[in-house]
């Protein structure tokens, strides 16, 4: 596929790019021979695909896998991709943030650009190989972070929890039409377990979050403006901002902060 294959899909399918719903649809068949080539499918796989558009992965993802399922939203697509790929693929008529995921083995997806983080949340709650996702760069940026970068954050923290997060490349914004205002990167997600134990995961998630919301601020005074230590408390790294914590640390400080919450109850 290029441009004016695009293009031509575009007028025959009559679709109108919605911003709203991440239409960018990607034109260098090279970048999605790329994409699918780091999900390393093999036949034997049970592979999920959010969002196959007029079907630029859709169409190397069926050459590799007898086990493909779609999830699309669009009405118009959704038409689309059962009249050219239907016999060999699984569609799913809906929304990704509210349909259940099938059981995967790999997860390959040019995300819709304004769900792209709860759809990656909601991948990580299932037992999959690897996920090689088109995210928009900046984001791509977040989710890689090193500790102590500006683009160290809550989600950097949450992902490293989970999987190991790999940039894999860039794409220019050129590479999509409609063109969007930014530049996307490809990057790969494979669970494994935390490296790190904590004592309460609940209390770990809402610890990071509450510190990035002020991330500026010290973390003990975060912590008391959140309600969630005593006033008269003592915690690890507390005269410390969050953004100099390694993961392990924010769980180190999560478990002293669930300690004394059961003091307290
Ligand atoms: N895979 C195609 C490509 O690479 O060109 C299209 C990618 S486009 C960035 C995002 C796709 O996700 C569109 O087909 C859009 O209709 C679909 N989409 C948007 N929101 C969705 C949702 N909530 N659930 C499922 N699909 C959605």
């Amino acid at each position: 596929m290029d441009g004016k294959e695009t293009n031509r899909l575009i007028a025959e399918t009559g679709i109108v790019p919605r911003k709203s719903r991440g239409q960018n649809f990607l034109t260098d068949d090279r970048v999605a021979q790329r994409h699918v080539g780091y999900a390393e499918v093999s036949k034997g796989d049970r592979v999920l695909e959010v969002g196959p558009g007029l079907g630029i992965l859709t169409s190397k993802l069926i050459e590799l896998s007898d086990d493909v399922t779609c999830i699309e939203l669009d009405e118009v697509l959704q038409e689309y991709i059962e009249n050219t790929y239907g016999d060999r693929l699984t569609l799913i008529k809906g929304d990704a943030m509210k349909v259940d995921f099938p059981p995967f083995d790999k997860f390959v997806s040019n995300l819709p650009y304004s769900i792209s983080t709860p759809i990656i949340f909601k991948l990580l709650e299932h037992d999959f190989k690897k996920a090689v996702v088109m995210v928009q760069k900046e984001f791509a940026e977040r989710m890689v972070a090193d500790v102590g970068t500006v683009d160290y954050s809550r989600l950097t923290v949450n992902l490293f929890y989970k999987a190991d997060c790999r940039m894999l490349e860039p794409v220019p914004a050129s590479r999509f039409k409609p063109k969007p205002k930014v530049d996307s990167a490809l990057v790969e997600i494979v669970p494994r377990e935390a490296p790190f134990k904590v004592l309460d995961e609940k209390t770990f998630f809402k610890v990071t979050e509450v510190t990035f919301n002020h991330r500026r601020k010290k973390i003990g005074t975060a912590l008391k403006n959140a309600r969630m230590i005593p006033k008269d408390a003592v915690v690890p790294y507390m005269d410390d901002r969050v953004e100099k914590l390694t993961p392990a640390q924010i769980g180190e400080l999560a478990d002293a902060v669930y300690l004394l919450s059961k003091r307290d109850d």
